[in-house]
């Protein structure tokens, strides 16, 4: 209940990071729903655009949680391409995620 996650978004347009002005506004005439976020910076990693949702509130919650996308409802449901890719939680993100087993030990 940080918000950290609704500000440091990332998205994905056919495929690319969306990493211009350019490539949001396309997208958002695709996607409605892109119209709920702003450009908030730039990830450092790799160029990616970041975004905040327009219903987070000053207080760190949300304030569309009734009407929160499947997104948000099952955030950090973690994805095989997430570990993959190197994903990791936000920094002081009370989420966090491992191996449940090592490797070795599957053998
Ligand atoms: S809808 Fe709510 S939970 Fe989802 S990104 Fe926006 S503020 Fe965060």
């Amino acid at each position: 209940m940080c918000g950290k996650c609704c500000r440091s978004i990332v998205f994905y347009d056919g495929g690319d990071l969306i990493k211009t002005e350019e490539q949001f506004e396309k997208a958002k005439l695709k996607n409605k729903r892109m119209n709920m976020f702003e450009i908030s910076g730039v990830d450092s990693t790799d160029g990616a655009l970041t975004f905040v949702c327009k219903s987070l509130r000053e207080d760190g919650k949300c304030g569309a949680y009734w009407l929160r996308s499947m997104f948000c409802r099952e955030y950090p449901f973690i994805k095989p391409d997430f570990i993959k890719n190197n994903g990791q939680t936000l920094e002081g993100c009370g989420y966090s995620f491992g191996v449940d087993k090592e490797f070795k030990d599957y053998l």
